[in-house]
């Protein structure tokens, strides 16, 4: 086995655990996607996808991309995996269009960005599957359901975005090395290929979710006027001490629309 250092910068705890491998090798849908793994690693995971599908595999890291060419040096000649080396995000950033065939997302991502990147790939149009590891708390913020006191935004977008979103496994710290100090969980979203979210709905998200445990009146009234706000959750027959996490994804579109078409927001 390679020998390397793992650097706490760029999030490198590597999956030992073969139970959690096969599991998420299980889950790789039965279509004609190619895959994009973010932060390939030592390429544990990466050695096992390529037996499937082609791979676009991105890691920062340098002395881990030489490590990666070496290691699948037959497999990048028969065109069957491309390493790029860099900043996914940078990457995302010059196009939002991340990859110009439709893809699935398959990756034990680094935690620092794994939110980030989830959002990302809501918001691409070619992502079709998110099959990712990512803090077992992060995990739940996607897959939560209304009431839960887990549902946030995150929880609102993964309902809007998608057809079918769940947990497959929880996987404990032992399972990496360096272990984390945290649980991790792997998520699957199966995305709504129809679906988008407009920004100002999702700042919308952002002002009701300020202080989650707060009013969802208070959080709004920090943004609009708060009379305004009392009439619009009445005419809704929304209580007006609801918190933001008792309020589902449908009711959320028609508060936003009504503020929307009203369009007082505070001076
Ligand atoms: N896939 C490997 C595994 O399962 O063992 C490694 C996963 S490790 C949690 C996260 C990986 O993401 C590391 O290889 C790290 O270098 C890489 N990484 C961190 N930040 C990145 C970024 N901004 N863009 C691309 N890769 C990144």
């Amino acid at each position: 086995m390679i020998q390397v250092k793992a650097k706490k910068q760029f999030g490198q705890n590597f999956l030992k655990d073969m139970s959690v491998l096969t599991k998420i090798i299980q889950a790789i849908p039965n279509n004609s996607n190619h895959i994009v793994e973010i932060g390939p690693g030592l390429g544990d995971l990466t050695e096992k996808l390529v037996k499937y599908k082609e791979v676009t595999a991105y890691e920062v890291d340098r002395d881990l991309y030489a490590i990666l060419c070496d290691k699948f040096q037959k497999e990048r000649e028969q065109e069957q995996l491309k390493i790029v080396l860099g900043d996914v995000l940078e990457a995302w950033e010059k196009s939002s269009l991340f990859s110009e065939r439709k893809y699935d997302l398959i990756a034990n991502l680094p935690y620092y960005i794994a939110t980030n990147i989830i959002l990302k790939a809501f918001d691409d149009k070619n992502c079709e599957h998110i099959i990712v590891m990512v803090q077992k708390e992060v995990a739940d913020k996607f897959v939560a359901k209304v009431k839960d006191k887990e549902f946030s935004s995150l929880g609102i977008l993964t309902t809007i975005m998608s057809v079918e979103s769940k947990i497959l496994v929880t996987v404990p710290p032992e399972s990496f090395d360096p272990a984390p100090k945290v649980d991790s969980a792997v998520i699957y979203i199966k995305k709504d290929m129809t679906a988008s979210v407009e920004d100002g709905f999702k700042k919308f998200l952002k002002l009701s979710f300020t202080q989650p445990r707060k009013k969802l009146l208070k959080n709004l009234s920090a943004g609009y006027n708060k009379d305004f706000v009392k009439s619009v959750l009445e005419e809704l027959e929304i209580k007006e001490n609801a918190r933001p996490h008792e309020i589902d994804a449908p009711l959320y579109n028609r508060i936003y629309k009504r503020i929307q078409n009203n369009g007082r927001n505070k001076e």
